[in-house]
């Protein structure tokens, strides 16, 4: 039976972990680095994989509790519409002999959880967070690798591409809104990255539609890593599955978000999502 191309994440571990925001750094004008520590890391385990990924818990408004609160016992005493909100995050890099967890968060409004949360923490400030969970790390057997995301997938793009070994051809398209929006990536030599311009008012994904167009893809058995705005992951996954004919197994695919969704509406209907994108080609 094939392998399904779209991934459900492992479910990480539920007791939540007490971290402490150590540093914050504003990387790009849409991206804010975290440094977490505190010995509610101890014994977290987020070396196998290059996609880890940690859930934040947040208080949603009103809340009778802070960021502190003892979860277990919010989920025991008060309605569910009180309970934690969750938002997902990438390991951008873990060193264990330190305890330092480093991510990086999107800043892309006022709203949400996650992206507000990112803007307005300090040290010191104290969260809570669910994992790590990961599947994917490069595939030393795959021919070549085609990396493809927003800037909510830099993060593992870039905790990915140096466990590319080098000589082995990759590409790395990167749609963001602008040229603040570049990171350095620590890419082996061989790697073409590519930084793509998203217009005004376009749709998500269209640029990294247009690059492809003209992308001469490798020969051999690719290893696709596509995560990003899921209108966009399943408008590129047909065009390289479907339209390009690429093998469809071995894959990491996914939607990370959805355009004018918050992550409770994205999370309730991704199951559906997940079905008519294996559909697609079908
Ligand atoms: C496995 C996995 C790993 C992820 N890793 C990262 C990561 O390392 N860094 C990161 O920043 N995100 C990452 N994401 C995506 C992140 O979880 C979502 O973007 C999440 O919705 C952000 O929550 P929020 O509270 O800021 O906004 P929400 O309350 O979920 O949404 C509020 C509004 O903002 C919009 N929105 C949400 N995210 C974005 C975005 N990135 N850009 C533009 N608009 C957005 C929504 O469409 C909605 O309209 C990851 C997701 C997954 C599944």
């Amino acid at each position: 039976m094939p392998q399904p191309t779209i991934e459900t994440p492992t479910r990480p571990v539920r007791r939540p972990r007490r971290a402490t925001v150590l540093e914050r750094e504003q990387l790009t004008p849409h991206l804010i680095r975290l440094v977490l520590g505190g010995e509610g890391l101890e014994g977290f385990a987020a070396e196998e994989f290059s996609d880890h990924y940690v859930k934040l818990l947040f208080p949603p408004a009103g809340a009778p509790y802070g960021p502190d609160a003892d979860v277990e016992e919010v989920r025991a005493t008060l309605p569910r519409e009180q309970w934690p909100r969750t938002r997902t995050y990438t390991v951008r890099a873990w060193d264990p002999a330190a305890a330092r967890l480093t991510l990086d968060v999107v800043v892309h409004g006022d709203v949400g959880f996650g992206g507000p949360w990112a803007s307005a923490v300090r040290p010191g400030d104290v969260i809570q967070l669910l994992g790590p969970g990961g599947s994917y790390a490069p595939d030393p057997a795959a021919d070549w690798h085609l990396l493809i995301g927003d800037p909510s997938v830099v993060p593992a793009i870039a905790a990915s591409l140096p466990r590319i070994p080098d000589g082995v051809p990759v590409v790395v398209l990167i749609e963001a809104e602008g040229p603040d929006d570049e990171l350095p990536l620590d890419a082996p030599p061989q790697a073409d990255v590519r930084w793509l311009r998203r217009a005004a008012g376009e749709p998500h994904g269209a640029a990294l539609l247009r690059e492809l167009a003209s992308l001469e893809l490798p020969a051999g058995r690719p290893q696709l890593f596509l995560h990003g705005e899921a209108g966009a992951v399943r408008a590129i996954r047909r065009e390289l599955l479907i339209e390009r004919g690429l093998p469809r197994e071995g894959h990491s695919i996914s939607g990370y978000w959805k355009h004018r969704r918050d992550d409770e509406a994205w999370r309730a209907e991704k199951a559906e999502w997940n079905r008519q994108v294996e559909a697609d080609g079908a």
